[in-house]
């Protein structure tokens, strides 16, 4: 039990103006996993991404970042714990540099410039794009954005890694590249994406959902090889 980085237990979720998106979610995730999330769109992937950090505070159902319920009082500390990476960097991108977007996090946490120097040039490091510090984000390639997005988030020095997405949108050397260096990065993750080949490359495990409900859990070779439920979740042709 005091391995486990995520649990979550009978999550419902409704959006104000909308339907259940989260239909009672429970599933566990051990520290140092890497747990591919995939699913059709409208699934309810996003909006679990978005409880794991505390974005989305549900009062149906718990969810638990490495023992702490997520609550409003927790939400600071969770925050530090989970790095959230949006689909769009230009969700997360929004200072006039690199070195300001990346070292934003350590900045807020009350880091001296010290460390928040050393916390960006670790990130900036971890993401291949040391040298870009004094870049706008805005005039960088998308692959570039995305990686800096990862950096900014990676400069928290979080112990959970969520991705929505991280490679759409790239070019396949921008994929593979990309799929290489998340390869290095030594935390949990979780990562929602519709890209195969890198949930085959990166995670040892997949959960599926569907209709806001976690339909299968399983190793990855299993579910990726299994034709029929990927068919049956508009997840294969
Ligand atoms: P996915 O990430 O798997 O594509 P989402 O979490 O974005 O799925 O969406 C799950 C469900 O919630 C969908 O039915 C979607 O239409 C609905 N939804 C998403 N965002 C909103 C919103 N802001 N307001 C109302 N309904 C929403």
């Amino acid at each position: 039990m005091e391995n486990l980085a995520i649990s979550i237990t009978d999550l419902r979720y409704a959006y104000p103006n909308g339907g259940l998106a989260l239909k009672g979610v429970s599933f566990q995730i051990q520290q140092g996993e890497c747990v591919g999330l995939i699913g059709p769109n409208g699934a309810g992937k996003t909006t679990l991404l978005f409880h794991l950090n505390g974005i989305f505070q549900s009062r149906n159902g718990t969810v638990k970042i490495l023992g702490n319920k997520v609550c409003k009082d927790s939400v600071k500390h969770i925050r530090k714990e989970v790095g959230l990476v949006f689909q769009d960097p230009d969700d997360q991108l929004f200072m006039p540099t690199v070195f300001d977007d990346v070292a934003f996090g350590p900045i807020n946490l009350g880091y001296d410039k010290v460390k928040v120097q050393q916390r960006v040039d670790q990130a900036l490091c971890w993401m291949g794009m040391q040298g870009f510090d004094k870049r706008s984000p805005h005039q960088l390639s998308i692959g570039q954005k995305k990686r800096i997005a990862i950096a900014s988030v990676l400069s928290m020095d979080p112990k959970i890694l969520v991705l929505d997405e991280p490679t759409s949108n790239l070019d396949p050397r921008g994929k593979w590249d990309l799929i290489e260096l998340l390869q290095d990065l030594p935390m949990t993750k979780v990562i929602a994406s519709h890209d195969m080949e890198m949930i085959q490359s990166l995670c040892q495990r997949t959960l599926i959902m569907a209709n806001g409900q976690i339909t299968a859990d399983d190793l990855t070779e299993i579910i990726l090889s299994d034709n029929q439920l990927l068919r049956q979740y508009d997840l294969a042709r």
